[in-house]
Parts: structure tokens; sequence; C-alpha cells
């Protein structure tokens, strides 16, 4: 659907029903497919064939919905995941085993910062973290000879940083490693990371994508534009034979399009077992076909409760990247002309006691430990995910003891204001 609009790929991508077909993706709650011979089903497992095996590993309903998230990125394969998580690992694991090195920006979320300085380290895969702001100079210094992938968020969850993709892109392809990309919050309606460099992107759909609270679950997709075999010696686990499936080797058989999502399915999936029930991935389409209407909505809301915040006396401080008055406003215009999310985070006069306080009074936004769904929800990392760190640790890692993260919905943005000006009482 290269020449529609983001919109018609939103609502039509991914699934074209032949005559008499469902007009909507089915669910295909089968565990199994049949076959009517050995030699038909050895073709699968061979990867000689394509067709469906076992749901583990791959689903028609995932597959379509995959399709329309590749669609709406411009990239030439995508695969679901069970979860964000889920999908931030495959993207990583897919390139990097033990004695290998990844550089990420610091300013991620907290699940993936554990996920690569935690759990990652313990498979024997290093880290380096550097800020988002770094020069050329510190991007460069952070890599070493085992570096494989360089990883950031287009805006962090929940510092609301904004990656210079380019920068990025261009450190990565410099010393021949792609950059993957964490797009979940501005969603492709709002940016597309590939027409800026970015190699590989990943979301957790359980955000906007989903975008109604209903279904955890993840993606990741592949531009389909970077060279494995050029980089042969640093990629092994795409350019040298596959002894599980007879020898193949992924980067020649499946080409620069195809070859890190076929390793990723046929490899990881078949080992971890992470897939997306193909109810979430029907519950996920559902949101997508109105993810277009709905972003600028969210939008919209975000950037009048940003501005009604930075002009009301108990507020110290307002992170939006939308505001003209954000470090972030330059770097945003260039990559989300549109605006990028409807998540803001304030700091309130009087700490974590005015923080909660606040959130008590408010009526239509609830606490909520999410973000990015169609009902205002709000935060406090003091008193919440970040409750075991003093006022101190909580100021040295950038997060103020009343500070608030407040994902602003699709309600009427009067209602909204209203809300929140009653609340600061
Ligand atoms: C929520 C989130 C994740 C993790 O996704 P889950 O679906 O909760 O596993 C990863 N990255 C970002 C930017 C997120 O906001």
């Amino acid at each position: 659907m290269e020449s529609y609009g983001q919109g018609t790929v939103c609502v039509q991508g991914g699934y074209r029903p032949g005559n008499g077909e469902p007009r909507q993706i089915p669910i295909v709650q089968s565990t199994t497919f049949k076959y009517d011979t050995s030699e038909d089903m050895g073709k699968l497992f061979d990867l000689e064939a394509e067709g469906y095996f076992y749901t583990r590993l791959q689903n028609p309903t995932n597959d379509h919905v995959a399709a329309k998230i590749a669609e709406m990125e411009g990239g030439t394969a995508g695969m679901l995941t069970s979860s964000g998580q889920a999908a931030n690992f495959f993207a990583l694991f897919n390139i990097c085993e033990a004695g290998d090195h990844i550089v990420s920006s610091a300013s991620i979320y907290g699940g993936t910062f554990n996920l690569i300085s935690v759990t990652m380290a313990k498979m024997g895969i290093t880290s380096t973290f550097v800020s988002p702001d770094c020069t050329r100079e510190e991007l460069e210094a952070a890599f070493q000879e085992n570096t494989k992938a360089v990883f950031g968020e287009t805006i962090a969850n929940p510092a609301l940083t904004v990656l210079d993709i380019e920068k990025f892109a261009e450190a990565a392809h410099a010393h021949g490693v792609p950059l993957i990309v964490d797009n979940t919050f501005p969603t492709p309606v709002n940016c597309r990371p590939f027409e800026w460099g970015a190699d590989i992107v990943t979301h957790s759909t359980t955000k906007y994508m989903d975008g109604h609270g209903a279904a955890v679950g993840g993606a990741v997709v592949d531009r389909g534009c970077f060279d494995w075999m050029a980089h042969a010696d640093k990629f092994p686990g795409l350019t040298t034979p596959d002894e599980s499936y007879h020898g193949i080797i992924y980067a020649q058989k499946f080409g620069k399009e195809k070859a890190f999502i076929t390793k990723c399915t046929s490899q990881l999936m078949r080992d971890f077992g992470c897939i997306q029930s193909p109810q979430n991935a029907f519950l996920l389409n559902l949101g997508l076909e109105s993810l277009h209407v709905r972003m600028p909505r969210h939008v919209e809301n975000g950037m009048a409760v940003a501005e009604f915040l930075e002009k009301h006396p108990k507020v110290k401080s307002v992170s939006y990247p939308g505001l003209a008055s954000d470090p972030y406003h330059k770097l945003s215009q260039k990559y989300m002309p549109n605006g990028g999310c409807g998540v803001v985070s304030f700091e309130l006069e009087g700490g974590r006691e005015a923080a909660g306080a606040f959130m008590k009074r408010l009526k239509l936004a609830a606490i909520e430990t999410h973000v990015a769904d169609a009902r205002t929800c709000c935060l406090n990392p003091a008193t919440s995910t970040h409750r075991q760190m003093t006022d101190e640790q909580l100021a040295a890692a950038g997060i103020p003891a009343g500070l608030v993260r407040m994902s602003c919905g699709l309600e009427d943005k009067k209602d909204l204001l209203a809300d929140i000006e009653q609340a600061l009482g």
C-alpha cells in the first residue's frame, strides 16, 4: 500500500480479503494447522515453504496485523510479540549474543533499561548508556569492537526526551551496526524513524496502537535495508548456516527484506514463545483502524494541558516537546511536525505531598501505572514506580518528588482543563 496515505493503511493495510472472504480480519483461534502429507509439513520445517503449523511461532491473525504495522512504518516485514518488553528483547537478542555489546540512549523506558542493563547482562551482553543529548564524539566513544546494535526511543517514556534519530543512525552505520528505535509514543502516525535512518522499529502496542487499555502486546518491524552480508563477521546468526534449519543462511535465503524477521520468528519465537494471542491481535487491529484519527486528538489535548500548566503559579516546570519552551522542541518539530503524543510531565511546587493531594482531587484523570489510552490517567513516580528512592536519589535521577506524569486521553479538553484547575486548587 506504498502509494496510500497513512490513514488508509491504518484502516485497510495488512489484510486484503478475496471474494466472499470475511471483511474483518478473522481470529484464527487454533493452536495448530492440518496438512495432507508429511512432505507438505516437512517443507515448513525446512523453511522451504511459507505456512503455518503451530501458533507458538506464527498465526495468520497476527501476521495480518503485523503486516499492517509494517506498512504503516514503511518496513518490509514485521511480527507481533506478547508485549513491548518481548519486542525489545527480540529485536536486540536476534543480533546480540554472549560477548556482544549494545550502545543505548540512557533516556528509555525503565523496563527496557532493566532488560538491557540487568537481564541481558546476565546473558553476557554488556551495554554502554549515553545521554540522548551527547555529542557525536561522546557517542563515538561508547562503541566497542563487539558493539552489535544501537538503541533509543523516539520520545522517551517517561522523560519525554526526543531522540536525534539521524545522529544515532549515522553513528551506528559508521560502525556497521543497525539502529533500533522504540517508536511507541509517537506511533508511525506522527513519526516514521525509517525515513531518518533507523533500521529496526519496535513498539509496545499496549499503548496508543491498542489505545483503549485492552490488550498488552508488542511489535518488531524491519526496514529491510540493513546489509547483513556486508558486515557478515558481526552477525553470524544471519550470515552463517543455521543447523536447526538444515544449514540455511537467513541473509542469503531471505534477503535484506525478510532475513531479520524470519530468523526472529523461526528461532526466538520457536524457543521463547512470546507470541501475541490472536484475540489480542484482533483487538489491536481495532485500535489501529482509528489510530490516525486518535493521535491528533491526543496531541491537541496534551498541548492544551501543557500550555495551561506552564502558566499556572503552582506548577514549577512542564516537560512537553510540543511547547516552544521545551529543550526538545526543535528536534520534535524536525521529527514530528504534527506533534508527538499526549503525555505531559510536570513538577508541582510542594513535592510529593502536593502531588498526592492534587491527584486525589482529580475526578477525570485516574491514577494508573499506564499511559496512552483513551482515558486520561496520571502517576506520581515518587510514590509509585520509584517509591524506594529518597528525595535526593529522585532528584539525581531527574525525577523530582513532585513530578506528575499525565497521559492526556481523548476527552473534551475543556473538561480536562477544568478538572486540572480545580485539583490544583
Ligand atoms: C510500555 C513501554 C514498553 C514496554 O511495553 P509492554 O507492552 O508494557 O511490555 C516499552 N517501551 C516503551 C516506550 C513503553 O512505553
